[in-house]
């Protein structure tokens, strides 16, 4: 374990209503309500913080007709992080959820595979099966910071602080990855898309945006392989994150979880 451990939020953005059959390949036998959350997520101690993607914006929301909450730079402002001055973010991978607001954070570095950089640019992208949930828009986007400099190109795992990783998993889509973080409750693993809800990696079912079903189901045991137990791994956009963990504060009650402290159900 790591000396250095740290503080982790989930900062809730949007929302949207879903039927269980829409989250599973296969659908599911009892067709019920399943909403999905989206966050991002705030790594943080004393020394430094990393903001873990960048979600989307009101525009997108009301394009793809989502339920938009506040901009993930409104979030992160709750818990007094400044989008403008923040040096590090994380993209687990470029889907419009997780990279859409990037340019809110003009003095950030951006943490990406190499893997999805050649996935979103390259031959698979001809096709509406996986270009759908990208915006090219944003995808050209990073490649013009790619120029800039201000594009981190990770392949596998890489250690970007003391206590802090990410990991290649790919399957969702072939770059995705999660991150790693030593916290006082021992190794939390940030699963973003590799686990869309508790349930994919409980029952071993899959999302129906797919690059790699196979690499989908081995990532579930990179997960458990990767965080301290089952218990530490943070789905990407189940609801019951927000149940299952405290609020920091009264006021950021149903906007913001903590993360690094054991989960109260
Ligand atoms: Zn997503």
């Amino acid at each position: 374990m790591s000396q250095e451990t740290y503080q982790v939020y989930a900062v809730k953005y949007a929302t949207r209503e879903g039927t269980r059959s829409s989250n599973f390949i296969g659908g599911d036998p009892h067709d019920a309500p399943m909403p999905m959350d989206y966050f991002v997520w705030l790594i943080r101690n004393a020394e430094r913080s990393f903001v873990v993607d960048t979600g989307f914006s009101e525009d997108m929301a009301r394009r793809r007709k989502r339920t938009f909450l506040r901009t993930p730079s409104e979030g992160l402002a709750l818990l007094g992080v400044e989008a403008a001055t923040v040096q590090d973010v994380v993209i687990t991978h470029m889907h419009y959820d997780h990279v859409g607001t990037f340019l809110d954070f003009p003095a950030a570095r951006f943490h990406l595979q190499d893997a999805e950089m050649s996935f979103a640019t390259g031959r698979y992208m001809r096709h509406g099966r996986f270009n759908h949930g990208y915006e090219v828009d944003d995808v050209v986007g990073m490649v013009k910071l790619v120029f800039k400099d201000r594009v981190c190109f990770h392949s596998g795992s890489a250690e970007l602080a003391p206590g802090i990783s990410v990991h290649h998993i790919g399957g969702h889509t072939a770059g995705l990855q999660c991150v790693r973080v030593a916290t006082a409750r021992g190794w939390v693993v940030l699963a973003s898309d590799t686990s869309h809800y508790y349930e994919h990696m409980e029952t071993g079912r899959i999302f129906p945006t797919a690059f790699h079903v196979g690499e989908m189901v081995e990532g579930y045991d990179r997960l458990r392989a990767l965080a301290q137990s089952p218990r530490h791994i943070i789905p990407g956009h189940d609801p019951l994150v927000m149940e299952r963990y405290p609020a920091p504060s009264k006021a950021l009650e149903g906007v913001v979880v903590r993360l690094d402290v054991a989960p109260v159900s």
